[in-house]
């Protein structure tokens, strides 16, 4: 058996070596390294898939978002609501830009906003919702936009952990994540389910006015060549990533369902196991499991993932501190106990391997551990 990897990009990149390689080649040899001919097949690519009208790339994920909350015009002291149980880099940018950031408890089951909290957090002051798509499943995007429309509220998705996951509403229409809220934020890191082999991101639109005003954001805020009508920044996805996504855009489908038969064998191994709560599938969303997070309970978490250690799996915990109890987020507005569900599933969350190139042998040896363990608890 080969050794087990959180994320193992390197037997995933021997499927598609040669393909890779070529776009790579190709780049390097016409010299097109910024906005080359490659970026553009790519963006054309990725908007057909996602079905949104415009796809602008940028540097990474952080700057997508940063990118739209300038494009939004949002300005100092306007509140944007997200979730404290989350990657930093959602609250980050809200705070750079002088905004607030409000946070917010996240539902038990799905790990996503919680409609109750949220609705509970909007203010006179209130001009944006951020949900995240945690671990790859898309937030009750339907009640968010019914509450923010009433509202006038802007809603930018963070789909940087579920690009391909389809929502369902409830007349039957299906959308892509991220191209339900008005704009939608992704990213290309490496272990991302489109991941790049270095950094990049993506910010989606289908207002033409927004998306001209985010392609002169990324590029320092200009149209016409040195003539600077916005204060902008320089964020673009440069053309041998582009090369490499273009590749494997066309397997982003494969992947998904690779990690879901991979999520299927997790299910299956511990649906009998008390001590376990597996992910919940919600019934408007497909889940394209960034992450297989479960929870422990009645078991020690933490000595769990050492015991794994032992065993060589790698187990992670996304996300140990939520923001709210983080040094740099910390706030007078806040208190420990504020957020009981998020600073429950911070002490009971574990993930476990996940990624295209699980084998039924390793994922036998990881769940017979994992029960191991719990079991003699
Ligand atoms: C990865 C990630 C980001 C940031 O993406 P980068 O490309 O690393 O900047 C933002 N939000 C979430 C939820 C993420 O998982």
């Amino acid at each position: 058996m080969n050794d087990i990897q959180m994320v193992d990009l390197k037997g995933q990149y021997q499927k598609i070596k040669d393909k890779v390689d070529k776009g790579i080649a190709e780049v390097i040899n016409s010299a097109t390294f910024i906005n080359g001919p490659h970026v553009k097949s790519f963006q054309e690519d990725l908007e057909h898939y996602l079905g949104t009208k415009h796809l602008i790339p940028c540097g990474n994920g952080t700057d997508a978002l940063q990118i739209a909350m300038m494009a939004l015009g949002l300005k100092p002291g306007d509140e944007v609501i997200t979730t404290t149980f989350t990657f930093v880099a959602t609250a980050e940018v809200i705070a750079l830009l002088g905004l607030v950031p409000v946070l917010v408890d996240v539902d038990q089951d799905t790990y996503n906003i919680s409609i109750e909290s949220m609705k509970a957090a909007i203010t006179d002051k209130t001009k944006a919702i951020v949900p995240v798509h945690l671990y790859g499943q898309c937030s009750n995007m339907e009640e968010i936009l019914n509450i923010a429309n009433d509202k006038c509220l802007f809603v930018i998705e963070d789909t940087a952990q579920a690009i391909g996951a389809d929502f369902t509403y409830t007349d039957g229409t299906v959308k892509k994540a991220g191209t339900m809220g008005i704009i939608g934020c992704t990213s290309f890191f490496p272990s991302k389910n489109l991941g790049c082999y270095g950094d990049g991101g993506a910010i989606y639109t289908d207002n033409d006015k927004l998306a001209e005003k985010i392609r002169m954001i990324v590029n320092h805020g200009m149209k016409v060549r040195y003539y600077h009508d916005e204060i902008g920044v320089n964020s673009r996805l440069d053309s041998i990533q582009a090369a490499i996504l273009g590749v494997k855009l066309k397997e982003l489908d494969g992947y998904n369902s690779a990690r879901r038969l991979a999520a299927d064998y997790y299910d299956k191994a511990f649906a009998s196991c008390d001590k376990i709560i597996t992910p919940v599938r919600a019934s408007y969303s497909s889940h394209v499991f960034h992450q297989y997070t479960m929870r422990i309970v009645g078991a020690d978490r933490d000595a769990l993932q050492a015991f794994l250690s032992e065993h060589k799996i790698p187990a992670m915990i996304y996300y140990p501190v939520p923001l709210h109890q983080q040094k740099a987020y910390k706030d007078e507005r806040y208190n420990d106990g504020d957020f009981p569900v998020s600073e429950m599933l911070s002490k009971e969350v574990i993930s476990l391997p996940m990624h295209t190139e699980l084998t039924e042998e390793q994922l036998q040896f990881i769940t017979s551990k994992v029960l191991e363990f719990v079991n003699k608890i």
